[in-house]
């Protein structure tokens, strides 16, 4: 039975969640509090957690940065703000997500149930790119491997990836690449620019940034390696 520990202050928000994990067979724990979130981590194991940003003590990001001093728990981040959406996405959340309010709790019990699968233990991996295997992607996971070093992306950062590594070669326009993002908050072209910078920027380390080519006016294509 997993484990969920659900940080959330307002009560018409917690109860509708905490009724549907525990019908979905879940252990739910409840706390209102960011301090009381960090106390319960510590006191016992869970395997995920559900976080909203906005606490009546100490709002959710310093919760998480809290809690990754010590722990890999998932988060699932709830968050009813613009600005706190793109926090979120600037913190580089790997396998971790957010959902926004207002939410179906059905919603968010298909994310954790996503999560958990993504924690679960590694997956086979199928190849791209010319057989080459500079590629893995790690459909079930949504976990991207360039030169056998795991990427750590955003939702829309490996939709856009796993596209591309899928079609080297091709060129992708942006609207092309929002489309693939999917995503309510990437309301503009320009999102997947900055989506392409810092893809670039994590794959630099490794020697892969050149690989994601500009084609001006048109679009970006992933070249082969
Ligand atoms: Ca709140």
């Amino acid at each position: 039975m997993p484990a969920v520990l659900i940080v959330e202050d307002e009560p018409r928000i917690a109860e509708p969640l905490v009724f549907a994990l525990e019908r979905e067979h879940f252990a739910v724990t409840h706390v209102t509090l960011g301090q009381d979130a960090l106390n319960a981590v510590n006191g016992q194991p869970f395997d995920v957690m559900v976080l909203d940003v906005g606490l009546p003590d100490i709002n959710g990001f310093e919760v998480l940065k809290q809690l990754r001093q010590r722990s890999e728990l998932p988060v699932l981040f709830l968050t009813a703000r613009q600005d706190e959406v793109d926090r979120i996405l600037g913190l580089e959340l790997g396998g971790d997500d957010y959902v926004t309010k207002p939410f179906s709790p059905r919603e968010v019990v298909a994310r954790i149930r996503a999560i958990l699968k993504r924690s679960a233990p590694a997956t086979p991996l199928s190849a791209h790119a010319g057989g080459e295997l500079s590629w893995q992607v790690d459909e079930v996971g949504f976990r991207i491997f360039f030169r056998s070093e795991p990427l750590t992306l955003t939702r829309s950062e490996y939709r856009i990836l796993a596209a591309m590594v899928q079609r080297p070669g091709q060129v992708f326009s942006r609207s092309h690449l929002l489309d693939i993002c999917d995503s309510d908050e990437d309301s503009f072209e320009r999102s997947v620019d900055t989506h392409i910078k810092t893809l670039r920027a994590k794959l630099r380390p490794l020697g892969g940034d050149q690989l994601i080519a500009t084609r001006r006016g048109i679009g970006y294509v992933l070249e082969m390696p």
